[in-house]
């Protein structure tokens, strides 16, 4: 039986700075703590925490005084850096570049937009880290809409500024817009194109995946898709994998894994998300190629 990794899996950019990061400041043998789990894999977390890192919620964090904490990849909103500088707390700043990007560039558009009559409208999953950062830019302002249902929340007659959470489907957002321009047509708005400003802002380390990851599930017989159950372009990828291949299974460690989902095959394939560690996804090609 032919086991094979995809070439794509593994951390993406982000996640392997913030790792690299909370990894250099526990070799000085420094007490850090990270504001929420780093990466949405609990065998990663496992790891570092092994290290030292402890992952506290925002409770603790509020209560903390005089210590250092780790910002991790999905970023923060303002008011975790006024409540650091408050408390003495040293931030150890691991939020991706890419998504501090686009916080700076959501932050500008609805300083720009807030005094006249336009929109922040945020695509994104409720509740999501990476999302409550982004809403903080605007002072909880804008507009988070998590697909056609809350289309109700925006008022088509008044311009737009959308952008998306940087892990959503390119299908869905591209869906979302089609439907919210036809939305203002219908309101009679008919310069769309001055009217809805659609910010791409979908990260390539996950749309280009889309694509690769098609032809990887449609080339095995067997799918093994590893990921953390939190991580939402986890939840993604593995649905685009599902669709193209019946036979794909979702397992977030080695325990899961089903000797009988490979009788009788001829190819297994093994892929994750961007949260998931190449060294588990290994792990669990190693213990496939045993059976
Ligand atoms: S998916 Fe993209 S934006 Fe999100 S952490 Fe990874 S590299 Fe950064």
């Amino acid at each position: 039986m032919v086991v094979e990794i995809d070439s794509q899996s593994g951390f993406c950019f982000g996640v392997e700075n913030a790792v690299e990061i909370a990894e250099k400041a526990l070799l000085k043998g420094e007490k850090v703590f990270s504001l929420g789990p780093i990466v949405h894999n609990d065998k990663e977390v496992e790891r570092l925490s092994s290290l030292g890192l402890t992952s506290i919620d925002h409770d603790k964090f509020r209560n903390l005084k005089n210590c250092k904490v780790l910002i991790r990849a999905h970023g923060e909103p303002p008011e975790t850096y006024q409540t650091a500088d408050n408390n003495n707390i040293t931030i150890i700043e691991a939020t991706c570049p890419i998504v501090k990007r686009l916080q700076s560039k959501i932050k500008q558009t609805w300083l720009r937009t807030k005094e006249g009559n336009g929109q922040v409208v945020i695509f994104g999953k409720p509740g999501h880290a990476e999302v409550v950062g982004l809403l903080g830019q605007t002072n909880n302002e804008g507009i988070l809409v998590a697909g056609p249902e809350d289309l109700g929340k925006i008022d088509v007659t008044k311009p737009v500024y959308l952008f998306s959470q940087t892990t959503m489907s390119v299908k869905d957002y591209n869906n979302f817009t089609d439907i919210l321009c036809s939305r203002m047509k219908e309101n009679g708005i008919s310069d769309t194109e001055k009217n809805l400003i659609i910010n791409k802002t979908i990260c390539g380390q996950v749309s280009n995946r889309e694509p690769n990851l098609k032809a990887f599930a449609r080339k095995h017989d067997t799918i093994v898709f590893v990921s953390g159950r939190e991580s939402s372009n986890g939840k993604m990828l593995y649905s685009i994998c599902k669709t193209i291949n019946k036979d794909t299974h979702f397992v977030a460690s080695p325990e899961e894994l089903d000797k009988s989902w490979f009788t009788g095959k001829n190819s297994v394939g093994i892929c994750g998300a961007t949260s998931t560690p190449k060294w588990l996804i290994e792990n669990i090609r190693d213990i496939i190629s045993n059976i």
